[in-house]
């Protein structure tokens, strides 16, 4: 057995019901193998354990594999979760209950419908978390949710804090959008810089330390964290590296950083990347550090060059003295623009 607490992953496939924008799993579609065999392999090295998609819910071995997980001994056995069909199918939802399910992990993009809905492409997933977060809260299920930072929810980030305390949210996770698959796809609307984003993430997490919410982010350069360094996650296990700047080089951080995604680099430069002492990471207690496993993340993504012209479309095109076809490059900020202040 195990000799200290850790959380195993278990995909069951990658179909999903959403369509989120910035999705790095779009394509992919092949078909996952799981047996009792593979959860007793888990067994000798992890206590608990986490099934992810796509979206885990829509698979029919799901009760069937949460039961057999807490036979052989997991002490939690979470779900990872965008929330759809377990909030529109209350059977599954008890069935996966009475079968030992004792966390999910759920995904909300911002504090409403407008902001949610926009990024998973399906209008009424905001709604439906909600009532998931109900539903779960009733159940005494343990409940962190994720909030992917883009462009278009990062003025947003501030907000959701009280909303998810409010709700019985346990901890919540701030992940910089990875371009991979269509965030790659729709980069130029989707990806921040870190210049741009980080101030507002750094407020929100200001707000969750007010609402006495545990928060944490990943994905961000340490560089950019200042004071909130000690809140950086690691990397996920089983998504792809980071590279560092030249800058990077001689940077005390480096051993504790993930660095930036390639595509990110090739975009926009390291000039933003700043070497300085590695802050020290306050040990967590026992409770933090068991919400902090829950965070799995998605693994592998699917590597797509970065895009970075808009369509305009044919009117505005006319209107430009019939140049059709033209293309836009979204602005890139230089690196001391976006929000000092981010308080709105
Ligand atoms: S300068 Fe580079 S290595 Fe140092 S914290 Fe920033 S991104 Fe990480």
């Amino acid at each position: 057995m195990p000799s200290s607490a850790s959380r195993a992953i278990v995909r069951l496939s990658f179909a999903c019901d959403n369509a989120c924008v910035f999705c790095g799993q779009d394509g992919r579609a092949d078909a996952v193998e799981i047996g009792e065999q593979q959860l007793v392999q888990l067994r000798e090295h992890h206590d608990e354990l986490s099934f992810v998609g796509g979206e885990p819910a829509l698979d029919a071995r799901l009760p069937g594999a949460i039961e057999t997980a807490r036979a052989l001994g997991f002490s939690a056995v979470g779900l990872q979760t965008n929330g759809w069909a377990l909030a529109t199918q209350p059977g599954l939802f008890t069935a996966l209950v009475e079968a030992g399910l004792t966390d999910l992990h759920l995904s909300i993009h911002g504090p409403s419908a407008e902001a949610h809905d926009f990024h998973t492409g399906r209008p009424g997933s905001f709604a439906n978390c909600l009532e998931l977060l109900a539903r779960g809260q009733r159940a005494n299920l343990s409940v962190v949710v994720t909030t992917i930072v883009t462009r278009s929810n990062l003025r947003e980030l501030p907000k959701m804090p009280p909303m998810l305390k409010r709700r019985g949210v346990s901890a919540w996770l701030l992940q910089p959008v990875r371009p991979y698959g269509r965030a790659a796809d729709g980069f130029a609307r989707i990806v921040p810089r870190f210049g741009m984003a980080m101030p507002w993430a750094l407020h929100a997490l200001e707000q969750a330390r007010r609402h006495a919410l545990s928060a944490w982010i990943r994905g961000a350069p340490l560089c950019s964290l200042g004071p909130f360094a000690a809140a950086a996650l690691p990397a996920e296990a089983g998504s792809p590296p980071g590279v560092y700047a030249a800058a990077c080089a001689q940077c005390p951080a480096k051993p504790r950083c993930a660095g930036v995604d390639p595509a990110y680099l090739e975009v926009f430069g390291g000039s933003e990347l700043r070497p300085g002492p590695a802050r020290p990471i306050s040990p967590f207690d026992h409770g933090r550090q068991k919400l902090m496993r829950m965070f799995v993340g998605v693994g592998e993504l699917v590597e797509r060059p970065p895009q970075l012209r808009t369509p305009v479309s044919p009117q505005a095109g006319d209107e430009a003295g019939g140049e059709t076809k033209k293309s836009l490059r979204l602005p890139v900020l230089p690196n001391d623009s976006g929000p000092t202040d981010p308080v709105p």
